[in-house]
């Protein structure tokens, strides 16, 4: 399978749950480039699994320095980036999410931070290295189109991200460059050990799992295989969009 021969990927969060999903899709089929987190021992655990035709790049996607140094090394390293990977997120570690009474500023401005701020800069800091023709995928969310209690910030920075896709795929359509948003439905990752202490986690993944009529939780691999798609050149049609990879969840009341 070669989809993606040669291509130079960058996925942040590829250091963990979905990220590293789709870098070992991305990996399957032909591509080669560099997975971001900030844990180092994560990212070396990953890149052993990955070979080595991925590099490991250690950064916080809140900072810019940092997103800088991220595409300018992946660029120093590979000579080109042909697709970028927005998907580092999700729940901020020590800030659960919880009901609007119990939400400061501070938790707010974290969420906001790290799952809208982080994707539009990295989309602004990743622009001077792309090729013309690359394909930008915005990992976003079905929470943004199916709401769950206390989850409102986190389902508001994601449905903005539908938007920037929109937006931003016309913004840089001279250079076409395509802008789409894939959002995951309830995928079993890491995550859960974050969001729920460890001794309840099984429980909350059974109570997602009830929600999805196809009876099972999504895998990284399924979000994998979508991302390969939206990389490759069997979607150059697809431009501004979204994809929900979902088990049918949204579709329910
Ligand atoms: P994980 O917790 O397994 O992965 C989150 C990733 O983001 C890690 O690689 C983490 O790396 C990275 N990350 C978090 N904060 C930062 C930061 N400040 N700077 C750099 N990297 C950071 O979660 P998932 O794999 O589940 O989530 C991945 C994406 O998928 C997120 O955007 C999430 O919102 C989205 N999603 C997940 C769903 C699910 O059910 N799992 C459903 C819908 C969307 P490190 O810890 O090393 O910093």
């Amino acid at each position: 399978m070669s989809k993606l021969k040669n291509k130079v990927s960058v996925i942040t969060g590829g250091n963990s749950g979905i990220g590293f999903g789709i870098a070992e899709a991305f990996r399957n089929e032909g591509a080669v480039g560099a997975i971001t987190g900030r844990n180092q021992e994560t990212i070396d655990q990953s890149v052993k699994q990955l070979g080595t035709d991925f590099i490991g790049i250690a950064g916080d996607v809140t900072r810019m320095e940092d997103l800088e140094r991220i595409f300018k090394e992946t660029f120093d390293k590979f000579g080109k980036i042909d697709t970028v990977v927005v998907n580092a997120g999700g729940a901020v570690e020590g800030s659960p999410m919880a009901a609007i009474t119990d939400v400061t500023e501070n938790n707010y401005d974290q969420y906001m931070d790290l799952n809208l701020k982080s994707s539009y800069f990295t989309v602004q800091k990743a622009l001077p290295y792309l090729n013309d023709g690359a394909s930008i995928i915005l990992i976003g969310s079905s929470a943004a189109h199916r709401a769950a209690p206390g989850m409102a910030i986190y389902a508001a920075a994601k449905a903005a991200i539908i938007s920037l896709a929109k937006g931003l795929s016309l913004d840089l359509l001279e250079r076409k460059i395509r802008v789409n948003a894939l959002s995951p439905g309830s995928i079993d990752t890491p995550v859960f050990g974050k969001i729920v202490p460890e001794e309840h986690v099984e429980q909350v993944k059974q109570i997602w799992t009830n929600l999805i009529p196809v009876g099972r939780m999504g895998l990284p691999s399924d979000i994998g295989k979508a991302a390969v798609f939206l990389a490759s050149d069997d979607s150059t049609f697809i431009v501004g969009t979204e994809i929900l990879s979902d088990g049918g969840m949204t579709n329910i009341s």
